[in-house]
């Protein structure tokens, strides 16, 4: 099809509008956590298409489900009833202790589902979100989403009884509900703003602050879930269960797919709301296949065991004590290594030695590789990115 990477650099340019600043490489295949590019390169991937890859690239309990069901049944819409759909549901329901589920394509349409059943529930508009938070970018997730870069052109549009309060401050939730609020919603963990771990407790206190002044709890676990932490989800780790849930990225390891999980008695009714490919066959076949891998596979503890693997090994190199990093957090492989300095030149350097990691909040190098890496992968990563900083 392109002859080099440089025709297909040219005709991006052309042809696609420039959302996207790429690094100059053009990805072909992969396998595991190793990723090909267009020259024959191979990378250990630690973005994991923004902690989306959790089983890895090329799985074949994965491929097999995509062929089998491409081979029945790709799409008929939410006229019909289809299978996958009702078994996900019914999976999601027991690994999450929600009840019913309402699915979508992605990360913003399940926020703006859960924004929308929240204003039906409650029949009140106000929300209180976090500094720092990253809920998407469409017009009703962007007006919960804080950052100014995201949100300076379309201000006008955003929905306007939005109050952001500083993250892992309870206090501040206190403060912030009033009359006209229909829910808080929060990220378990911050992922876009850099991998923020609230202080213990932090979201237990603020789903009883939530439960005593009638104001529903929305967490978005859609970077968190999928045993990206080290647990299923990341609300485990504070024993705490929302009333609305969002999913997206991991749910379909790759293929999209979001949800919007509410507890009993949350629900919308007939035409309240719908989404033409929400929980396609395929998109559910294919989840389910992932979840199903994520099990037997038991990847949930390999994701504790490797980001404790990790975190002793960049200490055993002294990274951490690297005047260039400020600070190495996380929770299971979902992991930042916060520096002193804009991370850029330490992004193109990992990638001319053959790993793909990603910088967010110009200072923060976010590891969130797909959860099958090998601990020789981990090693490998973590002695590049020390030759690097030295
Ligand atoms: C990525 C992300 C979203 C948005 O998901 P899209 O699929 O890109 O719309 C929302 N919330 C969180 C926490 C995310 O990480």
């Amino acid at each position: 099809m392109f002859s080099s990477q440089a025709e297909v650099f040219d005709k991006e340019r052309r042809y696609i509008m420039q959302t996207y600043k790429r690094p100059q490489i053009v990805l072909k295949s992969g396998k595991g956590a190793i990723l090909k590019d267009f020259t024959g390169k191979e990378y250990i991937d630690c973005v994991a298409g923004i902690a989306v890859n959790v089983v890895g690239y090329s799985h074949p309990v994965v491929l097999k489900a995509v062929k089998e069901q491409a081979d029945k049944l790709m799409h008929v819409s939410n006229l019909y009833y289809t299978e996958p759909q009702v078994e996900l549901a019914e999976k999601l329901s027991e690994i999450t202790g929600m009840y019913k589920a309402f699915f979508c394509n992605s990360g913003a349409e399940s926020i703006e589902a859960a924004l929308k059943l929240a204003t039906k529930i409650t029949g009140k508009t106000g929300f209180v979100a976090a500094e720092g938070s990253f809920h998407g970018r469409t017009l009703g997730s962007l007006s919960v989403t804080f950052g100014h870069k995201f949100r300076a052109t379309f201000k006008s549009l955003l929905l306007n009884k939005v109050k952001f309060v500083r993250y892992s401050d309870a206090d501040a939730v206190r403060t912030a509900i009033d009359a006209d609020t229909a829910a808080v919603i929060l990220e378990p963990i911050q992922g876009e703003t850099g991998v923020i771990v609230p202080s213990d407790g932090y979201i237990r206190e603020v789903r009883s602050i939530c439960s005593e002044r009638g104001v529903l709890l929305i967490l978005d676990e859609i970077q968190t879930g999928f045993g990206r932490t080290g647990r299923w989800f990341a609300k485990e780790h504070e024993g705490v269960e929302p009333d609305i849930m969002t999913l997206a990225k991991a749910l379909g390891a790759g293929f999209p797919i979001g949800a919007m999980l509410a507890k009993s008695g949350l629900e919308f009714g007939a035409s309240e709301h719908a989404a033409t490919f929400g929980g396609n066959p395929l998109a559910c076949a294919t989840a389910l296949a992932s979840i199903k891998v994520i099990e037997t596979e038991k990847l949930v503890e390999r994701s504790r065991e490797l980001g404790a693997y990790f975190m002793d090994k960049v200490r055993d190199v002294g990274l951490a004590s690297n005047p260039v990093v400020k600070e190495i957090r996380g929770r299971g492989l979902m992991i930042a290594i916060e520096l002193t300095k804009n991370c850029a030149e330490i992004v193109n350097s990992a990638q001319e030695r053959g790993v793909l990691i990603n910088c967010t909040s110009d200072n923060v190098i976010r590891l969130v590789p797909p959860l099958v890496i090998s601990k020789e992968e981990i090693d490998e990563v973590v002695s590049v990115l020390c030759a690097i900083v030295k």
